[in-house]
């Protein structure tokens, strides 16, 4: 076993690699610059932090947030690894006792703010830290450097000032965001030398993507979360007011549920991240102020009702599920009425560029599309994704296009050109809901007060329901072949091509449309691969058992629950019920120190539900 390899294993309890953590790693021990793009979840802190415990002297890490930098510290100290932190939340006293540390050569990593590595006034930290042997500067969440970025940060722009700085010292640039262009951005900006580039998959197979078109949203809403009774999740709203809207309706319905946006004050905002981090809520409903430093790595499903601006966002956004690598769920419920909301929003502020045009254009390609949606965002962000194993429709099993959970129109063209004929016959002047109803042969009050009962496209589609057709016009827009215009009073329009089909039958070949399959009462509900693996052979009743003695824990010492132990590492507990210490080493994710540490209190745990569990077989059993 290598050195590393026996560090990974004693402190952090891993015995394997993660796709390319090796190589990364690799870079780190020899002093060769890098830059590393894995997805969320990838297992980026453990590329440097592995190494910074097996080489000689101090590693630095740049961090954005100060929540994210005493997470990881808490995790580092709890499996035995001496990390500090300097940023500007220390009071004096703790800035003198880190200080006094840092020349007693104490600390394996120290994590500092940008602004005390490189800011104003940051002269005289250098020199404390030029007494001490640096092996290595990392730069986590490098995508914060770059403008073109969704985190941009302008201290992270100082950080070009580094290399004139620790002249001599390697810099490793870590990042999730699978764009090339902000990648480059940051090899530029960190005035990286000849960098080594490890650039993983960013597909995340354990998370389970949805896209439903909005209708009833609180039924929607409920299906999600009854889904997901006693786990965790973020609902993302586009206003504010609907943020305080739905928050209020989940307390009511007795969830506990917090909202949070820009408009709460600081105290309020910062309380309520810190219950959804520290497990006193499982829901936070929020706009996207609530982002970054969620580190609460079992968030099991992220709900975005409106569509955000772009696909990069959405990755970032719903990415947030699922950071432990068990399966999750990311539903994105949207209409074209968003998509007009950006248009207005970016022209208003000026930004309705070609670049965000097309963003926002990609962002309803995948809201409006009909295919399985890893592919779809695997394809966006320039990977392949591997065409189906295993000979049936699809390969995926984690999204409601590969779950079936769609079904396919049989004559599309047919279908498009019934609702492109009746959005003509109106002339270009009404809405969607009206258009529906007419083709419905709802005599609705408005339909009749037009005399649009009398139209020949009345009642062509009698047996599809609002929601349905209101569907199939989503996708007529996101297909380029209806357009909404107006603001208040959104009316379709036919475009060009829309015309053109409308005249010729055999324009568009290859469309595909579908509709929600109504959900199968007698059917178990769909899993993906991801789920059902990730359950197998786990004991839900010991699983829960072992999240309330890993909070009771996580309270009296003050950290967040996921600094104990992750979820994975709980199942995996759960999975193989070890009743010893060394029997608990083996599991994934305990190290020495921890399973020395924190080990009776679960094992007790283990053993009393165990001996329970006897009990009720001999009660009740054969
Ligand atoms: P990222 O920073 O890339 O989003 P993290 O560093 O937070 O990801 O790692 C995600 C999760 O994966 C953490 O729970 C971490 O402990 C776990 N992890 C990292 N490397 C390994 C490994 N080699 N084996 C098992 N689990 C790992």
């Amino acid at each position: 076993m290598t050195a590393l390899q026996e560090a990974v294993a004693r402190y952090w309890g891993y015995t394997t690699f993660r796709p390319l953590q090796r190589e990364a790693m690799d870079a780190v021990l020899v002093g060769r610059d890098s830059l590393v793009g894995l997805p969320t979840g990838g297992g980026k802190s453990l590329c440097f932090q592995a190494p910074a415990v097996v080489r000689p002297g101090l590693a630095l890490v740049v961090s954005p947030l100060i929540s994210l930098m005493k997470d990881q510290v808490d995790t580092l100290v709890g499996n035995g690894v001496p990390a500090g932190l300097y940023n500007s939340s220390l009071a004096a006293d703790e800035k003198a006792a880190v200080s006094a540390g840092l020349r007693q050569g104490r600390y394996r990593l120290l994590y500092v703010s940008p602004e005390r590595l490189v800011g104003e006034g940051s002269d005289g930290f250098l020199e404390l830290l030029s007494s001490c042997q640096i092996s290595f500067v990392a730069v986590d969440e490098a995508h914060c450097i770059s403008q073109w970025g969704h985190d941009f940060r302008p201290e992270y722009r100082q950080l070009g000032r580094l290399r004139q700085r620790l002249p001599g010292v390697s810099l490793h640039a870590f990042t999730a965001t699978a764009t090339s262009r902000i990648r480059r951005d940051i090899a530029v900006e960190l005035a990286l030398n000849d960098p080594l580039e490890f650039v993983g998959s960013f597909d995340r197979p354990n998370l389970l993507y949805r896209v439903l078109p909005r209708s009833t949203l609180k039924r929607q809403l409920l299906d999600v979360l009854d889904r997901h009774r006693r786990e965790s999740g973020i609902i993302y709203c586009t206003s504010r007011r609907e943020v305080d809207a739905l928050a209020e309706w989940l307390t009511g319905l007795g969830m506990a549920a917090l909202p949070y946006h820009a408009g709460l004050s600081d105290a309020e905002r910062s309380r309520n991240q810190d219950a959804f981090l520290s497990e006193r809520v499982d829901v936070i409903v929020a706009t996207v102020a609530f982002g970054m430093g969620i580190d609460r790595s079992n968030v099991r499903f992220v709900v975005h009702v409106g569509a955000p601006r772009s696909l990069e966002h959405y990755q970032q956004e719903s990415g947030r599920a699922g950071r432990d690598g068990l399966e999750a769920e990311c539903v994105l419920i949207s209409s074209a009425a968003d998509f007009m909301k950006w248009r207005l929003m970016l022209e208003r502020g000026g930004e309705l560029s070609d670049a965000s045009q097309g963003l926002l254009r990609q962002m309803e390609r995948y809201a409006t599309g009909v295919g399985c949606r890893h592919r779809h965002l695997a394809e966006y962000f320039g990977d392949e994704y591997p065409t189906e194993k295993t000979g049936k429709r699809a390969g995926c099993t984690a999204c409601d296009f590969c779950l079936d959970e769609l079904e396919q129109v049989v004559a599309p063209v047919v279908l498009a050109r019934k609702i492109l004929s009746c959005v003509a016959r109106v002339e270009n002047r009404f809405g969607a809901t009206h258009v529906a109803s007419i083709l419905r042969g709802h005599a609705s009050r408005q339909v009749v007060s037009r005399g649009h009962e009398k139209l020949s496209t009345f009642g062509l589609l009698p047996h599809a329901s609002l929601t349905e057709v209101r569907g199939y016009i989503e996708q007529l827009i996101g297909l380029g072949l209806l357009q909404q215009a107006g603001d208040e009073y959104p009316v379709l329009a036919l475009t060009a091509t829309g015309l053109e089909l409308l005249k010729d039958e055999t324009r568009c070949p290859d469309m595909t449309l579908a509709r929600q399959r109504p959900p199968r009462k007698t059917a178990k509900r769909a899993q993906s691969r991801a789920e059902a693996e990730s359950w197998q052979d786990v004991d839900r009743t010991l699983f829960d058992r072992l999240r309330t003695v890993r909070l009771e824990i996580a309270q009296s010492r003050g950290v967040a629950p996921y600094v104990v132990f992750h979820d994975t590492t709980l199942r995996e507990m759960a999975r193989l019920r070890p009743t010893s210490l060394e029997a608990l080493l083996a599991v994934k994710g305990v190290g020495a120190r921890k399973a020395d540490d924190l080990g009776e209190a679960f094992l007790a745990a283990i053993r009393s539900h165990s001996s329970r569990r006897h009990c009720q077989v001999g009660e009740y059993g054969a």
